[in-house]
């Protein structure tokens, strides 16, 4: 932390914030230049609120220089974090897809979208069966019904899984049948949620929350890595801004930033993030380009016809498109798509 006090402070209020530093634990470095004097505090204060210092007398500004996350951080871990799951491998030069529908709708539904997908060259099925809908009479999934039917279509096609789960309740019943478990925007700060889930031995799909900063999603991610799952992808599926254009905002900088502040393999959605089928793939070659290492795209057979999400599905035949156009983006940008 820097404290940067007011030009006329006085030595008093100089040694109390002194005081103050070293009471909590750090160790304060004085620095007196000619227009105010400085105080570099160094040490451990992970659980210090900086605001105390705001409040003293004499103090104009404090800035917080090390990041309040650890676990997740490049600094705690300078390599890309690479998670084998399966045969498919996520965070390494490989730029994984992940696609199929919103929801799993019958077992015919996700039979004929698991060969599709498979085909155009994806190595994950997404898939609800428990879907987190803004209205309680919209369709709420299968449950455990539309997981079996997600794992045996997934089975014949060479296919892992990732599905969301809701709420701990659901643990269990998620690490039973998918590969990859998902942690919806809206449960991003269900901090209770997010530590259970540091029990689960199996990957975690973190998506940002619609008004999370990347400081809080990395900090959501650190209470599932300090409750012992270290296996987190990160998910950006846009935030909520004032454009109206689009379901949402992608955050197309969030990728770069992310990946210079942490080793966590990210993960982009462009189906949430913008909600119109025609507008996803060049939103989804951007992603490529700016460097993530995979994509979560919702795709169907039959979209006027889905039960949740139809106009942002992709029809297959755009996925085997969009499948050749990112191959050559991650090309030109020393990655690849197998
Ligand atoms: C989903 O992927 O189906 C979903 C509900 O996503 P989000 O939590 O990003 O809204
Ligand atoms: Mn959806």
């Amino acid at each position: 932390m820097v404290i940067v006090m007011q030009s006329n402070a006085s030595e008093a209020q100089i040694e109390g914030v002194i005081h103050a530093l070293e009471k909590h634990g750090y160790e304060a470095h004085r620095s007196d230049g000619k227009a105010s004097t400085v105080i570099g505090a160094v040490g451990v204060g992970i659980d210090y609120d900086h605001r105390h210092l705001t409040l003293l007398p004499g103090v104009r500004s404090v800035k917080r220089i090390s990041e309040p996350f650890k676990l997740a951080s490049r600094g705690f871990h300078p390599d890309n974090s690479v998670y084998t799951i399966g045969n498919v491998t996520i965070g390494g030069p490989e730029v994984i897809m992940m696609a199929g529908p919103c929801a799993v709708e019958s077992r015919e539904q996700v039979d004929v979208i698991a060969e599709h997908v498979a085909k155009a060259g994806a190595k994950v099925i997404r898939g609800g069966a428990f879907k987190p809908r803004t209205s309680p009479y919209s369709f709420q999934g299968l449950g455990e019904e539309g997981l079996r039917y997600l794992r045996d279509a997934a089975d014949r096609n060479g296919l892992i899984v990732v599905s969301e789960v809701m709420d701990r309740t659901q643990i269990p019943l998620l690490c039973e049948y998918s590969d990859i478990l998902q942690i919806g925007a809206r449960n991003m700060q269900n901090f209770t949620f997010l530590k259970e889930l540091g029990k689960a031995e199996k990957p975690i799909l973190l998506k940002r929350g619609i008004a999370a900063t990347l400081e809080e999603l990395l900090m959501s991610a650190e209470y599932i890595m300090s409750s012992g799952n270290q296996q987190v992808m990160l998910c950006l599926r846009g935030i909520r801004t004032f454009g109206t254009h689009t379901r949402n905002t992608l955050d197309i900088a969030a990728i770069p930033v992310l990946h210079s502040i942490t080793h966590l393999p990210v993960i982009v959605d462009p189906s949430h993030a913008v909600g119109i089928r025609d507008k996803i793939p060049p939103v989804a070659r951007a992603a490529v380009a700016a460097g993530c290492d995979g994509l979560l795209i919702e795709v169907h057979h039959n979209p006027e016809d889905a039960l949740c999400d139809g106009p942002q599905a992709l029809y297959p035949e755009t996925l085997v498109k969009l499948m050749g156009e990112v191959r050559a983006i991650a090309t030109a940008v020393g990655r690849h798509f197998d």
